[in-house]
């Protein structure tokens, strides 16, 4: 029994989640999801998978990473095919 940290359902089947030296509880992955998971800084999706991380950044995939990346360096548009 417990009270969901994110969208603060009281839902008997809550379960805790450690991350960066706290503890927090969540009646479902959603919303551990969404209270945990860093975003995507390239398309601002939720990162609940392994994901990229690059210079202190979060992406989703490599081809967020390369995009911003390559973004960064020109200020040609990155050309989608
Ligand atoms: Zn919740
Ligand atoms: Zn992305």
């Amino acid at each position: 029994m417990g009270i969901c940290d994110f969208c603060g359902n009281n839902y008997e089947k809550t379960f805790e989640v450690r991350s960066g030296g706290k503890t927090f509880t969540f009646d479902c992955l959603e919303c551990a999801a969404h209270a945990i998971a860093p975003e995507c800084e390239h398309c601002g999706c939720l990162i609940i998978g392994h994901g990229v991380e690059s210079g202190g950044r979060y992406f989703c995939c490599e081809h967020c990473e390369r995009a911003v990346r390559q973004s960064a360096v020109s200020d040609e548009p990155v050309l989608e095919t």
